[in-house]
C-alpha cells in the first residue's frame, strides 16, 4: 500500500526554531510563499526501511505545513522486480553484475505497470533512485518539471547497468546527487544536495538516560560495559561480517559488546540471507547482540545509538549513510569507512575517524576506548557539523530553492 501523506505525523516548522534559529525558518517560508500554486510529487520504492523512506517521512509533512500540495507514491512490484533493482543497486555501486537479458525487461515492465497505476500529474516531480527511474518514459506534460534524486554512490557504476539507465536519466530536467564525486558527464544540469535527518523525530530527539538504559537492557545489553554498535539493514555492502571481525580484534584488549541492529526494507530481498550469515559469524558469543528490528523501531534505534560508546559504519559502499548523521547528532564518536558520502560527514580527526580496513577499524575503536575525552570532543564537533549541514530544514530549503530555479529557467 502506498503511504498516505495525510496519515503522517503532523509537523510544525516553528517547532524547529529552537534547533536551527528563527531566520532559517523565515527563509524557508519566504521561498515556499512563491510555490503555493505548484504541486510536488515524490516517488520512491519503499515506504519503510532505508534512508530515502526516512527522509520522505519527514519531508512530506514539512511541505504540508508550508501548504504546498504534496503527494508521495511508492512503486509496487513483485519479488522479481526487487531482485533486479537490488542487482542494479549493487552494480551501480561498482559491484559485479550477472547480465541476464530478462532483467531489463522485468525492470521496464514494472515501470510501465506503475506508470498506468500512478497519476504523474504534479508540476514538480522528484523520482528517487533507480527503481522508478523509467517512469519518465511516459512523460508527456512538458509543463511539469522532473528531477531524478539519486541517493547512491554512482562514481564507479558497472557500465552494463549504467548504459541501460542513462537514456532515462537524460530525459529529466536535472539530477541531484549526494556528493560531487557521484556526478557524471551528462547533458542535463546536476545539483548537489545532502540527505538529512529530522532532529525532532522519535529516531533523533533527546532521551532521558534512564529511558535509554531501560530500552537497551530490554535487549539483554549490559549498559555498564562499552557498547560498539552498527545500525544498518543486513546488506553485504554494509559489511556486517567485517564489523564482527573488527569487534573480535578489539575484544582481545577490551571487555566490550557488539550490537548489530537492523531490519529489512521492502525493496531489499537479500536481508534474510545476510542476517543468517551474520548469525553464523557471531556464533555463541553472548556479547554479540544481533537485533532484527521491525520497521517501527525508531525509539529503540535512538536509544541504542545513545547507549553506544562507539558507533561503527563499516560500509564497503555507501550513498551517504544517514546512520552516521544520526550518530554524530547524538554526539557519538564514529568510526566509519571512507566511502561514498561518509567523508562529507566524518572529517577525519575532527568529527570522527575514517578507516579503510577491518584492522584499521579495530585500531581506531581501541584508540577511542582508550581516549574517552578525545572521543567526547569528536562527538561534540560532529554534532555541530550536523547542525550546520545535515538537518532536514536544510534539505527542505534546498528543494524549495531548486524548484524556484527550475520554474525560473522555463
Ligand atoms: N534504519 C532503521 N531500521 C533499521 C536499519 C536502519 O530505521 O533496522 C534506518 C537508519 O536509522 C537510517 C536509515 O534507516 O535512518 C538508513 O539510512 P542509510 O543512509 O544509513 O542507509 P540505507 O539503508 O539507505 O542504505
Amino acid at each position: 500500500m502506498p503511504p498516505d501523506p495525510a496519515a503522517h505525523r503532523v509537523i510544525h516548522l516553528d517547532d524547529y526554531i529552537p534547533v536551527v534559529g528563527e531566520p532559517e525558518i523565515a527563509e524557508i517560508r519566504a521561498l515556499a510563499s512563491r510555490l503555493q500554486d505548484q504541486s510536488v510529487q515524490m516517488v520512491n520504492s519503499t515506504a519503510v526501511g532505508g534512508g530515502v523512506a526516512e527522509i520522505l517521512n519527514c519531508m512530506i509533512p514539512m511541505f504540508q505545513d508550508l501548504r504546498i500540495p504534496v503527494r508521495w507514491d511508492v512503486m509496487t512490484g513483485g519479488n522479481d522486480f526487487f531482485e533486479v533493482t537490488k542487482a542494479f543497486h549493487n552494480a551501480l555501486h561498482g559491484g559485479t553484475y550477472d547480465d541476464r537479458a530478462e532483467n531489463f525487461e522485468i525492470f521496464l515492465a514494472y515501470n510501465e505497470q506503475n506508470r498506468q497505476r500512478v497519476a504523474l500529474d504534479s508540476s514538480l516531480i522528484v523520482i528517487h533512485d533507480p527503481q522508478p527511474l523509467a517512469l519518465v518514459a511516459g512523460r508527456h506534460n512538458h509543463a511539469a518539471h522532473w528531477l531524478w534524486r539519486c541517493h547512491i554512490d554512482l562514481s564507479r557504476p558497472n557500465p552494463l547497468v549504467w548504459d541501460f539507465l542513462e537514456p532515462f536519466v537524460i530525459r529529466y530536467d536535472g539530477a541531484i546527487f549526494s556528493s560531487p564525486s557521484f556526478t557524471h558527464q551528462l547533458p542535463i544540469p546536476q545539483y548537489l544536495s545532502y540527505p538529512c535527518i529530522d532532529p525532532l523525530s522519535a529516531k533523533n530527539h533527546d532521551l532521558e538516560p534512564a529511558q535509554v538504559r531501560a530500552i537497551v537492557e530490554r535487549f539483554g545489553i549490559d549498559s555498564g560495559r562499552p557498547i560498539l554498535t552498527q545500525i544498518s539493514r543486513f546488506d553485504r555492502l554494509k559489511d556486517p561480517l567485517g564489523v564482527v571481525k573488527a569487534y573480535r580484534l578489539v575484544r582481545s584488549y577490551f571487555d566490550c559488546q557488539l550490537v548489530l541492529a537492523g531490519g529489512g526494507a521492502a525493496d531489499d530481498p537479500e536481508g534474510g540471507a545476510v542476517l543468517t550469515e551474520v548469525r553464523e559469524a557471531a556464533g555463541s558469543d553472548p556479547d554479540i547482540h544481533i537485533l532484527d528490528l521491525p520497521p517501527w523501531s525508531a525509539l529503540e534505534i535512538n536509544a541504542l545509538q545513545r547507549a553506544s560508546t562507539v558507533i561503527i559504519q563499516k560500509s564497503l559502499r555507501e550513498g551517504f549513510g544517514l546512520t552516521v548523521t544520526e550518530a554524530l547528532w547524538k554526539k557519538k564518536p564514529v568510526v566509519a569507512s571512507a566511502v561514498g558520502g561518509i567523508p562529507v560527514q566524518v572529517i577525519h580527526k575532527h568529527t570522527g575517524l575514517l578507516v579503510h580496513s577491518i584492522e584499521g577499524a579495530a585500531y581506531q575503536i581501541r584508540f577511542l576506548l582508550s581516549n574517552p575525552a578525545l572521543a567526547a570532543q569528536l562527538g561534540e564537533q560532529g554534532h555541530e557539523h550536523v547542525r550546520e549541514n545535515f538537518l532536514m530544514t536544510s534539505n527542505l530549503k534546498r528543494y524549495l530553492a531548486l524548484f524556484l530555479h527550475l520554474l525560473c529557467r522555463h
